[in-house]
């Protein structure tokens, strides 16, 4: 997490910098009110202006969400049609609104890797990541198991900021200072090969490895506690990392041994970015729950989802006049606007096929970044992790991630 201030003191001065009164997320000098923050105006496809009018290659697509670029007119009319329509109404009391059933439709029709039973709309991955870890509790709850409780996070692994998002993450500095992580998160191997493998070890060695670590964590810590796994199909903020051959196989098997259910975080790689729509498609992982958020509205409105198992709905349905309500939710979980947002981008992730689009310009990325192998600082260099652009054709930015791995550890 670079923190670095941006200095861009021509265009602060212009619009009357002296000082300003925002804290901002993870940035340093908080104290410091005369840091010059970059400030951006506007943004054009793959292109974001500051407000002198620089322009900027966003390749990081916002925080890696803004999948269609920057200003991709139907989605701003899908907006402006709902807020002329209905601005806002809840979801809570099984009252609703058109867009959020729809929405729900959309995505479980989309989600192939297996079948998913329900959708729960959140306003971001920290919620939805937080509303795995309730949802979870409650479904063990419902099937009197008070004990299985405990969570197994990776190293590494950024799964949000809120208290339990960030205990689930792996990353020290969300940790330390913050008194983190909450004592029912434990953490396991990062499983970047290129990093931590050891000589001579092979991916799939090295994957059997770390399925045996984990074997060992859940036996050591007792299986009947462990109540959920959770994993990035590929890494995002933690460094890019995509996992090594049989990675996923393998921890599946041990986590169907042990009862314990399987969280895909995809946040980042739901909706293309990794050449197929979700990354459980590309590593054949069937999650028993799902995060979303970022690509699904490609930013351009607040909104993420968990998708919840059928073997999960069905136990809470069963068990509901014991459970009384789910208690949990926000004033925007499924908020109309965000979520007319949403069915108009997967409409255009489909009709544009963004995922042929990814597979079409990948490989010539690829050899491109194979340039950056003879340099000394340089130890691997991948990029099996693309946004895919769909506004594309003819937006010759590919909006392209890359994973560089120096060698300085
Ligand atoms: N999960 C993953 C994998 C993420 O990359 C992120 C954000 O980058 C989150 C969760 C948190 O999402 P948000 O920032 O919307 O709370």
């Amino acid at each position: 997490f670079s923190s670095e201030p941006s200095l861009q003191p021509d265009s602060t001065e212009e619009i009357g910098f002296k000082g300003h009164s925002m804290l901002a997320p993870f940035t340093a000098g908080w104290q410091s009110t005369d840091v010059h923050p970059l400030v951006i105006d506007r943004s054009e496809g793959a292109y974001a202006y500051d407000i002198n009018g620089k322009k900027y290659i966003d390749a990081l697509a916002g925080l890696w969400c803004t999948a269609l670029g920057g200003n991709e007119p139907r989605l701003v009319k899908a907006a402006t049609d709902q807020l002329n329509k209905l601005p806002f109404y809840h979801s809570f009391w099984n009252r609703t609104t058109k867009p959020s059933l729809d929405l729900a439709n959309d995505i479980l029709n989309m989600f192939t890797a297996r079948e998913m039973g329900k959708v729960f709309f959140t306003n971001s991955g920290s919620e939805a990541n937080d509303s795995q870890v309730k949802l979870v509790w409650y479904y063990n709850n419902a099937l009197g198991r008070p004990k299985k409780k405990k969570f197994i996070a990776r190293s590494k692994s950024y799964h949000g900021s809120t208290l339990i998002a960030a205990s689930l993450s792996g990353l020290p500095a969300l940790h330390q200072k913050f008194d983190l992580p909450a004592p029912f998160v434990l953490h396991t191997d990062c499983p970047h090969h290129w990093r931590f493998h050891l000589p001579d070890e092979t991916e799939e060695e090295f994957s059997t490895r770390l399925a045996n670590n984990l074997e060992n964590l859940i036996l050591k810590e007792g299986p009947e506690t462990i109540a959920a796994f959770i994993a990035e199909p590929v890494m995002g903020a933690g460094g890019v990392i995509p996992p090594p051959k049989t990675y996923f196989e393998k921890i599946q098997v041990v986590l169907k041994k042990y009862d314990i259910l399987l969280i895909a975080d995809e946040v980042i790689t739901a909706f293309g970015r990794l050449g197929t729509m979700f990354g459980c498609d590309m590593y054949n992982i069937k999650p028993d729950l799902v995060s979303i958020a970022k690509a699904l509205s490609s930013a351009y409105m607040p909104i993420g989802a968990i998708l919840v198992s059928p073997e999960i709905t069905d136990v809470i349905h069963s068990q509901s006049n014991k459970l009384g309500s789910f208690a949990h939710g926000f004033t925007y979980s499924g908020h109309p606007v965000s979520c007319a947002v949403a069915i108009e981008a997967l409409k255009i992730y489909k009709e544009r096929n963004i995922t042929e689009h990814v597979n079409k310009i990948a490989p010539r990325f690829q050899e491109g970044i194979k340039a950056f192998s003879g340099s000394p600082i340089i130890g691997e260099g991948l990029v099996r992790y693309l946004v895919p652009s769909a506004r594309s054709v003819g937006c010759s930015s590919g909006l392209l991630e890359i994973a560089l791995c120096c060698h300085h550890r």
